[in-house]
């Protein structure tokens, strides 16, 4: 494997060429549908601005976030392009900023929507609204009951010039489950709710209605864009389902070996001792533990890669720290230990870790942070 085997702290390796190249795959089997690139969440946990940065290099026009601030953010951050926010807490969100800095916000209902008016007016120009029916997954979003209302009111707002109805866009339940029957019937809701924002005289600039797996299981839920997160990482969103789409992933976390020991047969291991060895061997401290986003629910399940070789963490995973089992070998403080990487030499992945710890890569790669250092490299330095 590239890189150094010693190391002296404990990173997180973000590929920015594997962002690119994600970005430019994921184009490409989308088209001519628009790519959007979700960055919400400080990117997945692989860093906001760098993310941001490598997914307009690869040519990405949209950009997708979950709050106004980090729409906002961007802008301080000197992107121009086009932007979508999609959830805050109605009235308590800066409105009038973000009509001046040319964000997309989403409106779920009358109430919102009046506020975005009232934005508009005040700053002297449309406000750019998306609006989010309810199709099924009964989280966000207009219940199909009230959307007649409001685009009919919305088409109001825009004949007075207040705002401008840019989207019109829903979310998926199940798109892990390209077999789930869900999938079908939102995406019939879907086309309902758009011939009635038609039939009021909505002539909206984008539909959209898949994430990253349907984006791909799902070539009928494209329309004008999708909005794609964990695949821009390099993640699989459906195991099991996807095509391989040569994406690569983004994300490698290491950290160097504390110290390693033998112990003898019968000895406990770490906090509860709910792992005892069984015959003599030699055991590896790892310094990341929980306050690194390392979960506890993979105590004594997940592997790490080190010296050459997969080797079990045992027993529980701590706040700072963990135990892995090194089998005999006794590898020197600093030698590198690889927590996950895209998994191309053997050391497991951020889906093995989801596997492990009974949760999905998505919480893997966006909680992981902690006292440990982001470092962005292109891919020969990873
Ligand atoms: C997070 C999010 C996405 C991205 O989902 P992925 O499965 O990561 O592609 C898309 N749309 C909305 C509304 C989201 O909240």
């Amino acid at each position: 494997m590239a890189g150094p085997e010693e190391l002296d702290e404990a990173e997180i390796l973000v590929d920015l060429s594997a962002i690119r190249h994600n970005c430019a795959m994921l184009a490409e089997v989308v088209a001519p549908a628009q790519l959007m690139a979700v960055v919400k969440a400080d990117a997945y946990g692989h860093g906001l601005e760098p993310v941001a940065h490598a997914v307009r290099a690869a040519g990405v026009p949209w950009l997708g976030v979950a709050r106004v601030a980090e729409g906002l953010e961007l802008r301080r951050l000197g992107d121009t392009g086009r932007i979508l926010a999609w959830l805050d807490l109605p009235g308590h969100v800066p409105y009038e900023e973000a009509v001046r800095q040319d964000i997309d916000m989403t409106a779920y209902s009358r109430r919102e929507l009046r506020l975005i008016a009232a934005a508009g007016r005040s700053v002297g120009r449309a406000a750019r609204v998306q609006l989010k029916v309810d199709t099924g997954l009964s989280r966000g979003g207009c219940p199909m009951a009230d959307w007649p209302r409001l685009v009919a009111e919305a088409r109001e707002w825009e004949e007075e010039g207040q705002l401008r109805v840019t989207g019109i866009w829903s979310h998926f339940a199940c798109s892990d489950d390209p077999e789930h029957p869900s999938n079908d019937a939102q995406e019939r809701v879907f086309r309902e709710a758009l011939a009635i924002a038609e039939a009021a005289g909505l002539r909206p600039e984008v539909r959209h209605l898949a994430n990253s797996a349907a984006a791909v299981l799902r070539p009928s839920s494209r329309f004008d864009l999708v909005r794609a997160g964990l695949l821009v990482y390099g993640l699989d969103p459906a195991p099991g389902h996807l095509p391989d789409l040569d994406l690569r992933p983004a994300m490698t976390v290491q950290t160097p070996l504390a110290m390693a020991k033998p112990i003898a047969a019968g000895t406990g291991v770490s906090y509860g001792h709910t792992w005892v060895a069984e015959h003599p061997t030699t055991v590896g401290l790892v310094p990341a533990g929980y306050a690194e986003g390392i979960p506890r629910h993979a105590s004594s399940r997940a592997e790490v890669w080190v010296a050459g070789r997969r080797r079990p963490v045992r027993g529980t995973i701590c706040m700072d720290q963990f135990v892995v089992d090194l089998d005999g070998d006794l590898p020197e403080p600093g030698t590198r230990v690889l927590v996950f990487g895209p998994g191309d030499h053997g050391e497991p992945t951020a889906q093995d870790w989801a596997e492990a710890s009974g949760t999905i890569s998505y919480e893997i790669v966006t909680r992981i942070g902690g006292r440990m250092v982001r470092r962005y490299v292109e891919e020969d330095q990873r």
